[in-house]
């Protein structure tokens, strides 16, 4: 049985190397973590390939991605090349998704996407995405191919609903990276407020922000053991009241945490 629909909680695994990364993953995937992020540019397919291989869950349970890197959208040929290097590394024949990691190549759009179909075409990718594109660049990507999910940073701190409506006008979902703004939203007061009053963590409430609007999925990265429960736990829990959630709506919205210099001119 191979996973369908891509599950709402994912594990993050930018930054998450070595041994932490050969104890956390198998140890999420145990715990009924279902879905691992990694990318090409993370240096870390190896060992989430390692550790997946590792585990009690078998591969075909569990929704893989990864990500294109910068060097490898240069040409057709590279997106084809570096795919297949990331499979081995990843210790499959498949990944379930396949993403652009950023739209750094947008004039070669149409032609990256016709690689990456070609890939999906042979079976190596079952999916594929987008990662930081704007709401003009996804609706622009979807023109050329269907478009499982536009990955973006997204949580209590940042609006993102331009992005967000282009891409399910165009089909897809959105993945919500930084889901904690990096540990940020997890200092706030208001967030520690409803945190305590619902007897949850406040990534609990940050997390069930965004999975109680519909076509967003979550993809916390987390290390100990005691924060991967907490995480995979806040899809169990009761959805935000409305009081809850217009705490957390009220929030500043402008607190974007990734962006580099090779970054788009956000919406
Ligand atoms: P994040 O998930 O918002 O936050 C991770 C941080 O929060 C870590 O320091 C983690 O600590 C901490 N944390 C996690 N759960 C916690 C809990 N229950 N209580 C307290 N602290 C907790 O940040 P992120 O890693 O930037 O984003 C998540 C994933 O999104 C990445 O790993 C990656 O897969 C993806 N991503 C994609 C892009 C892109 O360009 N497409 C960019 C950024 C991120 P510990 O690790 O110590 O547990």
């Amino acid at each position: 049985m191979t996973v369908q629909t891509m599950p709402r909680l994912g594990l993050g695994t930018w930054e998450l190397t070595d041994e932490d990364c050969l104890r956390a993953v198998p140890l999420a995937l145990d715990m009924g973590y279902r879905h691992v992020d990694t990318a090409q540019m993370y240096g870390n397919e190896a060992q989430v390939g390692e550790a997946i291989a590792s585990s009690s869950v078998d591969r075909d349970d569990i929704w893989l991605t990864t990500k294109l890197s910068l060097g490898n959208l240069k040409s057709p040929s590279s997106v084809v090349s570096s795919t297949e290097q990331s499979l081995t590394d990843l210790r499959t024949d498949h990944v379930d998704l396949l993403l652009i990691h950023w739209p750094t190549q947008i004039d070669q759009l149409e032609a990256t996407l016709e690689a990456m179909q070609g890939l999906r075409d042979r079976g190596l990718t079952r999916h594929i995405g987008v990662s930081n594109f704007t709401a003009e660049q996804v609706t622009r990507a979807a023109r050329a191919a269907e478009i499982l999910t536009n990955q973006v940073e997204y949580h209590a701190l940042l609006d993102q609903q331009k992005v967000k409506a282009a891409t399910v006008e165009a089909g897809g979902v959105l993945t919500a990276y930084s889901p904690l703004a990096r540990g940020q939203l997890l200092r706030d007061p208001v967030v520690v407020n409803v945190a305590g009053a619902r007897s949850e963590s406040p990534a609990q409430t940050a997390l069930r922000w965004l999975l109680d609007q519909d076509d967003v999925v979550v993809i916390p990265k987390a290390t100990s053991e005691d924060h991967l429960r907490s995480n995979l736990a806040a899809l169990d829990l009761t959805p935000l009241s409305t009081n809850d959630r217009a705490s957390l709506d009220d929030l500043p919205k402008d607190q974007r945490v990734i962006d580099p210099p090779f970054a788009p001119d956000w919406d």
